[in-house]
């Protein structure tokens, strides 16, 4: 029997997202042996892609961050194309995307596009890209964020999510979003020098944002659920699975009990 690992790893938005999305795919994913389950870790392609165009802007706003002097005046993004899109070929290979003929083509034409879009801001006024946070949930339950990028303008905090898709948010759907409202709120408790935090859907395609000031009672509803369904997985102990659209692409269908009568992850105890 394998021990299970849940105690020894921090939650995050992602996790509640699958635990909500369908039950076992969580206990598969976060209950079972780490090693045990590499071979079936490869994520969705939207998700590579995503994660490469990632990379890109990562690459460029770190460049901005770190540089020396002020940029001069309506300088764009694209100074550091070259760095961008050598970081998004480069994450492209590591994940084993397609290199057929216009894929990556496209990516590399959406994220050239997305910087010539986007002005160069003072170093000083990118706070972090990429950061890590490591915290507790209001109820105490320990809890991983990784903010995309997070800019300073006087006292106010912005915070923005990069997105590969077309479909940008609603303000209503941001305003009750808890990921986002969530990084708001342990971001906040970092930098008490903040007045206020603007949360933003930034779409890379379209090159257009959703952004607007996050309430403090949409970061109480967000943490609030956050601590919610942390209580039920914390109390599941069946962890039934749920079959759904998701299972098209869950690379957990071969244990899947749903899917496979023979699974040895049929009692959830087994672990
Ligand atoms: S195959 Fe479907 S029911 Fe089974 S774990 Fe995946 S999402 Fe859940």
């Amino acid at each position: 029997m394998t021990e299970t690992t849940t105690e020894l790893r921090p939650y995050s938005v992602s996790s509640i997202d699958r635990y909500l999305r369908c039950p076992r795919q969580w206990a598969l994913r976060y209950r079972g042996d780490p090693e045990d389950q590499q071979p079936r870790k490869e994520a969705p392609e939207h998700l590579r892609k995503g994660t490469a165009l990632h990379a890109g802007m990562e690459t460029a706003f770190r460049l901005a961050m770190e540089a020396t002097s002020p940029p001069t005046p309506g300088v764009k993004m694209d100074v550091y194309r070259e760095q961008a899109v050598e970081a998004l070929r480069a994450s492209w290979i590591e994940q084993g995307l397609p290199r057929t003929f216009g894929t990556l083509d496209d990516a590399i034409g959406v994220l050239t596009r997305a910087l010539e879009a986007l002005p160069v801001l003072p170093p000083e006024a990118i706070l972090g890209v990429e950061i890590e946070m490591r915290e507790d949930t209001p109820a105490g339950h320990p809890f991983v964020l990784y903010i995309d990028v997070a800019f300073r303008t006087g006292d106010t905090l912005r915070i923005w999510d990069w997105k590969n898709s077309r479909k940008l948010k609603t303000p209503a759907a941001l305003a009750a979003d808890v990921q986002t409202n969530t990084y708001a709120h342990f971001l906040l408790a970092k930098h008490p020098w903040a007045t206020r935090v603007l949360i933003g859907n930034y779409s890379l395609p379209l090159r257009n944002k959703v952004e607007l000031v996050s309430e403090p009672s949409w970061r109480e509803a967000a943490t609030s659920r956050v601590d919610a369904v942390i209580g039920w997985i914390e109390a599941d102990e069946v962890f039934a699975p749920r079959v759904s659209d998701a299972c098209g692409e869950c690379y957990f269908k071969p244990e899947c009990p749903a899917w496979n009568p023979n699974s040895p992850y049929g009692e959830i105890r087994s672990f």
